[in-house]
């Protein structure tokens, strides 16, 4: 069973028993506007993980954001982490963001045509990353995926996808799929509704497991049109993955006639600009991306090579097409984010401030021989309640540490920090975040995870 994505979207959001620490902020309004939006949206809300299941209380309703911080429906502000789940990398409102998106949205805000907005995020995309040579632009990051693995299967004219426990890749059908029991699997649906036939496609194997890869290519010679990861799988956790391994990924694909999909939808953009492929120094078959590169705006985007892209309609058989893809304001969003990254020294600034406020947290926390460790990479944290010093694989996560993720949740929340409401997720980030902020973070978080450790 893959526990991480059931606890992510089940499970109940119990009530307070005792009050630990600092009192309950008011989530009145917020219940409020929760009661009703569960008449309309089943659990209340547009995307499961929103509806606080892990953790504790009611949603909140978030009414603004500003820079690091947001406000929700109480008038509660707190600095962010979670950053719209990895897209806002320059905070909430960003000034060039806003000002180019209000610019484009005077002038129409969809044509069903070509627009001259397009070519400019593209060539931004494009003339600064030497793993892709061509590009299509979707509309969210599960759209990208899906098309990715449409194309690896037209290109290469077979049907099987090699996929790793752990890594989360959408809600495209063929990727609900987790690990049964056993080495190599046939996935089982994660989710009711995907036909088992489709699961039947999908071959899911544990991360950091090369006997199992090279097994799979074996059992299924000349049947495995691609291996998908997540080169910085962060959507289980942070499990970050030896080089080594990716590498033999990209080796096992290259001896096998399959194709190598780094779906960098969380990692694209967030490592550096050319992401994870840059950051290893590795050169994946197809791309996928989306969260920052629509600067908040619903975009995801796929590319390859030129050869690879030929095989797209209306240039080949490989039918893909979208209505809003492209579409002139999230292009805008899109072009004044990807930008301000492109400045000298935005990444270094960004993952030295990140490296400074990740260090002293894991530094208090050792100090007091808490069983907690803070994993990093990027601007981009996970806090676990382990001593393990490396996790690579989802089965290695401790789940009984997910208790006190609720914990440190609610006595963060408290205090005025926001994280994403799950232990599995990662917090980011952004370069909003100053180091003021980020030293009130950093006091307000040994203080959560004082209480959670005493008891206090
Ligand atoms: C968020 C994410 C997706 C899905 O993107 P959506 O825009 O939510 O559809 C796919 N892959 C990875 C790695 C992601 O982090």
């Amino acid at each position: 069973m893959f526990e991480s994505i059931k606890k992510k979207f089940s499970g109940e959001g119990d009530e307070p028993t005792s009050s630990t620490g600092k009192p309950d902020i008011s989530r009145e309004k917020s219940a409020e506007l929760y009661a009703k939006a569960k008449t309309f949206f089943p659990g209340g809300v547009n995307s499961p993980v929103r509806a606080f299941k892990s953790v504790y209380g009611t949603p909140l309703f978030i009414k603004k954001g500003d820079g690091c911080h947001i406000w929700d429906a109480d008038d509660n502000q707190f600095i962010d982490f979670c950053g719209s789940w990895g897209p806002l990398i320059l905070g909430h409102n960003h000034a060039k963001v806003r000002e180019k998106v209000i610019d484009v949205i005077q002038h129409g805000m969809s044509f069903g045509a070509p627009t001259a907005l397009e070519n400019e995020l593209a060539e931004l995309i494009v003339k600064n990353n030497k793993f892709i040579e061509k590009i299509r632009f979707v509309s969210s990051g599960t759209e990208a995926v899906m098309s990715a693995i449409r194309l690896a299967r037209g290109f290469t004219k077979r049907d099987k996808i090699l996929k790793f426990e752990g890594c989360y890749h959408g809600h495209t059908d063929s990727l609900l799929v987790k690990a049964g029991s056993g080495l190599i699997t046939f996935g089982e649906t994660s989710s009711a509704g995907v036909p088992k036939s489709f699961a039947d496609e999908t071959i899911v194997v544990a991360l950091n497991d090369k006997e199992a890869i090279t097994k799979a290519f074996e059992e299924f010679k000349d049947q495995i049109a691609a291996i998908i990861i997540e080169p910085i799988p962060a959507n289980n956790g942070l499990l970050l993955q030896e080089k080594e391994f990716l590498q033999f990924l990209r080796e096992t694909c290259t001896k096998n006639g399959a194709l190598l999909i780094f779906d960098e939808v969380i990692s694209g953009f967030r490592i550096g600009f050319e992401g994870a492929a840059g950051y290893y120094h590795i050169k994946p078959d197809i791309i996928t991306y989306g969260k920052i590169i629509g600067g908040g705006m619903p975009v995801g985007m796929y590319g390859a090579s030129a050869i690879i892209m030929s095989n797209i309609s209306p240039d080949g058989s490989v039918y893909q097409a979208g209505t809003l893809s492209g579409n002139p304001v999230a292009m805008g969003a899109g072009i004044a984010q990807l930008t301000e990254l492109l400045r000298m020294g935005f990444y270094r600034d960004l993952n030295n401030k990140t490296e400074e406020f990740t260090e002293a947290i894991q530094r208090f926390a050792t100090a007091r021989n808490y069983k907690f460790k803070v994993f990093t990479i990027g601007s981009i944290f996970w806090f676990a309640f382990t001593d393990q010093e490396v996790i690579r694989r989802a089965d290695e996560i401790d789940a009984s540490g997910m208790e006190k993720f609720k914990k440190l949740h609610r006595e963060l929340l408290n205090r005025g920090i926001y994280l994403g409401p799950s232990g599995y997720e990662v917090g980011f980030i952004s370069s909003a975040h100053t180091k003021i902020d980020l030293e009130k973070a950093k006091r307000a978080i040994f203080d959560s995870l004082e209480v959670v450790f005493k008891g206090k």
